[in-house]
């Protein structure tokens, strides 16, 4: 885990701004490498990681509790799909890694050029005990971060403001990856807004802070110099609960007759099985084919 990588809470404005703020460099780098993707694409996978992520730290209370964003725009990407828990622990997943955008402007990396603009962004929060919200937008831009912002002012009725970038090297590995999120409460005078959204449109993107050498608080004090009141700090990594136990339970599953015909049929010295959000890939011979079949029985 990286020390670099956290994500801090805060309110200001006597309590009628809500405001986030994270640096994930290494969780959307280990995304990255998990995956091999693409430029553009680690832009539209990093962004949703770190979209759920900020939406975990505004709505999840609990751990255990889990934050899906789907997001499926029609684009070369495909379906991009990221859960975060509770406790700042993220994964994801693309169906197509291997894809690019031309950049439309020198320099930026063209990310509604591979997730597609017709489509939708779709949210799913777990809460345990079978209490679920699903919320579903359709996309805006394509970008993320607007069709986020759009998400929460449609579904949740808050007004806010999401600014996420993902910084890639040539080389295509990340430099940085970061950006914060501002929530409108009830209870604010349309000066207090005006002068808000006017400091978030003079920031640079946040990944030039990031980069400047800006923590997640030295951002907040960009948008809030008279001052915010900073609630925890949690730290965020990429996680993938996935085990060679959890992938038994997933053959158990299968059915006797369907195991029986995988030992029977398989023509390779082992079973592969991938887990599709980390890559990690699970060996299961004819030998242990048969002793899960045995414990199952
Ligand atoms: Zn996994």
């Amino acid at each position: 885990m990286s020390d670099r990588d956290y994500l801090v809470r805060a309110t200001a404005l006597d309590e009628k701004v809500r405001a986030f703020a994270l640096n994930a460099t290494e969780v959307v780098s280990t995304l990255q490498r998990r995956h091999d993707t693409f430029p553009a694409v680690t832009a539209a996978l990093g962004r949703t990681a770190m979209g759920a992520l900020l939406m975990s730290a505004a709505s999840l209370k609990e751990a255990h509790q889990l934050v899906s964003v789907e997001v499926r725009g029609g684009g070369p990407v495909g379906r991009i799909l990221v859960t975060a828990n509770g406790q700042g622990e993220v994964r994801g997943l693309v169906s197509n890694p291997h894809v690019h955008a031309e950049s439309v402007r020198p320099g930026k990396l063209n990310v509604a050029g591979v997730v597609g603009t017709d489509g939708y962004l779709s949210v799913t929060k777990n809460l345990g005990m079978r209490d679920t919200y699903q919320g579903t937008v359709e996309l805006q831009s394509g970008e993320i971060g607007d069709d986020l912002a759009y998400y929460f002012v449609r579904s949740e009725q808050t007004p806010s403001a999401v600014g996420i970038g993902v910084f890639v090297q040539p080389d295509g590995s990340v430099e940085a990856a970061g950006g914060y999120m501002i929530q409108l409460l009830p209870g604010l005078e349309d000066d207090e807004i005006a002068l808000i959204e006017e400091r978030v449109a003079a920031l640079p993107h946040p990944t030039a802070l990031l980069r400047e050498g800006l923590t997640p608080e030295q951002i907040l004090d960009r948008i809030f110099p008279e001052g915010y009141t900073l609630g925890d700090h949690q730290p965020v990594r990429f996680h993938c609960p996935c085990s060679r136990e959890r992938f038994e339970q997933a053959i158990v599953s299968l059915g006797e007759a369907e195991i029986q015909r995988i030992i029977e049929e398989e023509e390779q010295e082992y079973t592969e099985v991938v887990c599709h959000f980390c890559n990690e890939a699970y060996h299961f011979t004819a030998g242990d084919m048969q002793q899960i079949l045995d414990a199952a029985r």
